[in-house]
């Protein structure tokens, strides 16, 4: 099989939208529309860096999307196509089948086009580019937090940064930290709900330290935050107990949940869109005025992940 037989073989199926031009071309080509605004990211994951270096290929597909349907949904966009550029160590069929599989799968769920790519011979590494549609004037930014604003995070954080930690020790994760680490739920329903509520939202791909700094910063304000506010299972909850290492849910990152700020006006319709979507939005603390972020309770300072 050569490179182009694999492409098609793997990577080439049917679209939801229509696509004028997908897999094939020299380019893919996407109608316009009125109305809307495109909004487009990238990642990469790397083995070793962004996943152990046993993980299936199902797991590698799915977290490669999940992680960018993460960053459409921070924007409050609907998912529309997503190009992947793929690079093999080798051309393993069994391999290849059960990543394509994945990959077709969750983007399904999304109704979510591949539309192009590019296969490549080296390091394994997938690069996804994500690309979806906001309508116009309505993504939501890391820079609209407005004093007073309620700081909210969605679900529970710490359990994926608990199963790498533990991966890392040689120990084994249990079930649940290492499906929340390798199967994140990007919130894309969540933040669709929250276009016209939310003043300001990220995606935790660093830890909610980092991710929460970045809204301040770039909404040139503070916030308090609670220690004991912050969400946690079971699980996380019972390690911090012993270790008080409060780091592992602060900075520990691959969390994929989401941190937004909504205004007390808007706080009956939050409660709304908590009940209709049967999830758990925690209060963890408050914007202010002061340009820093203060955690209450906390008596160290967690340093998060970055590359360099
Ligand atoms: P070019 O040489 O013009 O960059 P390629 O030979 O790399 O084109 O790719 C041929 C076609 O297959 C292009 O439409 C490209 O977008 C698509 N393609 C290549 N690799 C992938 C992949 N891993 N997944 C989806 N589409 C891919
Ligand atoms: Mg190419």
């Amino acid at each position: 099989m050569n490179e182009f037989k694999l492409i098609d073989r793997y990577f080439n199926w049917a679209c939801y939208h229509s696509v004028s031009l997908g897999v094939g071309d020299d380019c893919a080509v996407i109608d316009a529309t009125l109305h809307t605004q495109t909004v487009t990211s990238v990642d990469t994951l790397i083995e070793g860096v962004h996943f152990p270096k046993n993980t299936s290929a199902a797991d590698i597909a799915y977290k490669a999307l999940a992680v960018n349907l993460s960053d459409l949904a921070a924007m409050g966009a609907t998912p529309k196509y997503f190009t992947l550029a793929l690079t093999l160590p080798e051309l393993n069929e069994a391999w290849l089948s059960e990543f394509s599989e994945a990959l077709k799968q969750l983007s399904g769920e999304y109704k979510l086009d591949l539309i192009g790519g590019d296969t490549t011979k080296g390091a394994l590494s997938i690069t996804i580019n994500i690309i979806g549609e906001v309508e116009v004037g309505r993504a939501l930014l890391r820079s609209g937090a407005e004093v007073d604003d309620f700081i909210y995070v969605s679900n529970v954080i710490g359990d994926a940064a608990y199963a790498w930690q533990q991966i890392e020790q040689g120990d084994r994760p249990s079930d649940f930290c290492l499906e929340r680490f390798n199967r994140p739920t990007p919130r894309v329903t969540l933040a669709q709900e929250l276009v016209g509520v939310a003043n300001a939202c990220i995606d935790l791909s660093d830890g909610l330290q980092q991710d929460l700094s970045h809204i301040l910063k770039r909404s040139k304000v503070g916030a308090n935050i609670n220690i004991d506010a912050i969400p946690l299972s079971d699980e996380v909850s019972s390690y911090i107990n012993t270790t008080q290492d409060w780091c592992i849910a602060l900075a520990g990152g691959d969390d994929y949940e989401l941190c937004f700020t909504v205004p007390e006006a808007r706080i009956n319709a939050l409660k709304m869109i908590e009940k209709n979507l049967g999830m758990t939005l925690t209060k963890i603390g408050v914007i202010t005025t002061n340009q820093s972020l203060d955690i209450k309770g906390l008596d160290k300072t967690c340093t998060s992940y970055q590359h360099f």
